[in-house]
């Protein structure tokens, strides 16, 4: 079969290889789907249980060899083999249904090292959601080919990070959403997990019955399914230690954990067991902590669970100092300081850092308990300052060059324009003059002047109009420049009569400009400026406004468009740019743009209807292409929705925007550029 398939492939051409038909893909994906859950606890056994049953059908280029390969990943993942999940991460990134399951592959390898998935996971929800269009999930499970399960996960790994911030309300709609996809999948596995994650959502927001009763729907969905039963008591006891029943969180990890010894799942039972490690120690049972978490750490070390183990170490730590072990906790802490902090990672570290100090205090270690203190406070203030600090420094350093310089080529040429009118009144007075000594002189003499009078007002008319329009032309590029921007603005602004900014923005700068200049010259770096401006010219409309708004960066104002076009038109820039190298006299040069956009008035549920001022709009444009450039430059990224109730917190949002984008109140829409 499988030679028969290469032979097509042969006679055929690649692209065109006659696919080979899938059986049910529906059933397939369930047995991927529970293959990849085994792994969880039993990895080599199923990577082994793949690579036997791997179909003709999932070869290189045939259909279903997206669904196989990100089962391969996952179950990479989970047999801590990283480097081998990378390498399917960039197969899955060549094919073109494998890009956004490659983002989602790539939050769980992030994920499972303790560091924040978020930017990652919300990139591939951005392309799921695509034909997984939110409360509409069971159509787009029959008809659009929605990726369900994929969907789920990274949804699941958005709000555990909207959770962790405290985002409780936000986290609780992207796990009705998640729900909502379970259930059109009829995945009862994943439809218990979901409700289990609302009961913890729930009871976060002091809603105690609402939690109890997720807790029993996630029980009856769980029936059955021995590991499913035992996250649910997990969850169970995340409600319960939340709720501050310390006995009651105890006895339902403990019945957790004896539904994962009787599924054969050694894995969750480790994690159940450090779990337990913390139900324990708040109860004061310091040495049944101890010997759970001892039992826990070679497991856990043996399946590569990096995040659990560091926190093994830290609740370790703890029972130690309770147990007045003082050098087997400096041990342990010496384990968990080992795996460094993750710059996204402070609060939580911060949180750990203060239940060490006040143990430490309690033991009446009072020297280890103030530098514990100390490392917390360094590290709350770490945490406050970076994002703010980030945003606002690299904001300042842009503007301030450019905009000085701007304002000082505006005063000359307002200066030009006004010494010119001044000129045209004195010709238009010594015309008059004229006028009245020739009247004197002779009447035959008046038609001659006349006539000299009407051609010197004709020229001071083209010579005023001319220079009006090159005060709003940029000579270099022949595009609209800043002061004309500015005065369509004014003018919308007034005809809109504080109705707000409308329409759409395209915020696009060269990438490393610089460089252009510095090696082959100013010359050769106008020449990009110009074809730059031109291919941009050519990849929007007519009726669009192209601004060269700075030195190397273009604004593209285009009025209110529907659906996707904005994304589009990016696109078309991206590419019309990237992937054609642009001749100049020292070469060929490969350049590529960044570019940032957005639509407005701002969209998504609470911001739509937010009227912003224009110069406010483009700070927003000026803000997702910092974004871009931080994300490694060469694409675009797009405000696809903001939540923020009123203008008051639209414009908190855009004062720390890496926290706005961490906890989902901004979502961002990613846009590649060419390879
Ligand atoms: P990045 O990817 O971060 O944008 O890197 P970059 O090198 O493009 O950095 P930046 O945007 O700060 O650099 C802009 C440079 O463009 C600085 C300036 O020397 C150059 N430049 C500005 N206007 C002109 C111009 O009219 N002609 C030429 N040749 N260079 C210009
Ligand atoms: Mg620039
Ligand atoms: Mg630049």
């Amino acid at each position: 079969m499988r030679t028969v398939a290469l032979l097509l492939m042969l006679v055929s051409g690649f692209a065109s290889a006659a696919p080979v038909t899938a059986p049910d893909p529906v059933a397939e994906d369930t047995l991927l789907a529970n293959i990849t859950r085994r792994a969880f606890d039993a990895p080599e056994a199923m990577l082994a249980e793949l690579q036997q049953r791997w179909p003709t059908h999932a070869e290189p280029g045939q259909p279903r060899e997206a669904a196989w390969l990100m089962a391969r990943g996952r179950v990479l993942l989970a047999a801590g083999q990283a480097g081998a999940a990378d390498a399917v991460a960039v197969q899955l990134m060549a094919r073109e249904d494998g890009v956004d399951r490659s983002w989602l592959l790539r939050a769980l390898a992030q994920e499972r090292t303790g560091r924040s998935a978020t930017a990652l996971a919300a990139r591939a929800l951005a392309g799921l959601d695509k034909r997984c269009p939110a409360g509409d999930e069971a159509r787009a499970v029959r008809e659009l080919g929605c990726d369900f399960r994929s969907a789920w996960e990274a949804l699941r790994i958005l709000q555990r990070e909207q959770y962790a911030q405290g985002a409780f309300a936000v986290a609780e709609t992207s796990i009705r959403r998640a729900l909502a996809l379970a259930r059109a999948g009829d995945d009862k596995h994943l439809t218990a997990l979901s409700h289990g994650l609302l009961a913890v959502a729930q009871q976060a927001q002091d809603r105690m019955d609402a939690a109890r009763a997720e807790l029993r729907a996630a029980a009856t969905e769980a029936a059955g399914d021995l590991v499913a039963g035992a996250r649910v008591r997990n969850y169970e006891a995340a409600v319960e230690r939340r709720a501050r029943d310390m006995a009651a969180s105890r006895s339902a990890v403990e019945a957790a954990l004896l539904l994962a010894e009787q599924a054969d799942a050694p894995h969750l039972a480790a994690q159940l067991r450090s779990n337990l490690v913390d139900s324990y120690m708040h109860l004061g049972m310091a040495k049944e902590a101890l010997a759970a978490g001892q039992r826990a750490m070679p497991v856990l070390q043996r399946f590569g669970d990096r995040f659990y183990e560091r926190s093994l170490h830290h609740n370790l730590a703890v029972a130690h100092i309770k147990l007045r072990q003082f050098d087997q906790a400096r041990q342990e802490l010496a384990k968990v300081s080992e795996f460094g902090t993750d710059p996204a990672d402070l609060v939580p570290r911060a949180r750990e850092l203060r239940e060490l100090g006040d143990t430490w205090g309690e033991a009446g270690q009072y020297k280890e308990a103030l530098a514990a203190l100390h490392a917390e406070r360094d590290l709350n203030t770490r945490a406050n300052e970076r994002n703010r600090a980030a945003a606002l420094e690299e904001l300042g350093r842009k503007y301030d060059s450019a905009a000085k310089q701007r304002d000082l080529d505006l005063l000359a040429r307002d200066g030009q324009l006004k010494d010119q009118q001044i000129s045209n009144q004195q010709l238009a007075q010594q015309v008059g003059f004229a006028i009245g000594a020739l009247l004197l002189l002779s009447v035959a003499l008046i038609g001659v002047t006349l006539v000299r009078m009407r051609r010197a007002q004709a020229r001071l008319t083209a010579n005023q109009s001319l220079l009006r329009a090159q005060s709003e032309r940029d000579p270099l590029t022949d595009l609209s420049n800043r002061r004309h921007f500015l005065a369509v603005m004014d003018q919308s602004a007034r005809e809109a009569r504080g109705e707000g900014f409308v329409g759409a923005l395209m915020m696009i700068d060269i990438d490393h400009f610089k460089n252009v200049n510095d090696w082959h010259g100013h010359a050769a770096g106008d020449a990009v400026i110009v074809e730059v401006a031109r291919r941009i010219r050519a990849a929007v409309r007519d009726t669009d406004l192209v601004v060269r708004w700075g030195g190397e960066e273009f604004l593209v104002f285009a009025p209110a468009l529907p659906g996707d076009d904005l994304a589009l038109m990016a696109e078309r820039v991206l590419r019309g740019i990237g992937s054609q190298p642009i001749e100049t006299a020292e070469g060929p040069l490969r350049i590529t743009v960044s570019i940032g956009f957005a639509s407005f008035p701002l969209g998504g549920a609470a911001g739509a209807g937010l009227r912003l001022h224009w110069e406010q709009a483009v700070n927003w444009a000026d803000m997702v292409l910092y974004q871009a450039k931080a994300e490694g430059r060469n694409r675009g990224v797009g405000i696809s929705a903001v939540e923020a109730p009123d203008a008051h917190a639209l414009a908190a949002v855009l004062q720390d925007f890496d926290a706005a984008c961490m906890n989902g109140q901004v979502k961002l829409r990613q846009l590649p550029g060419p390879p």
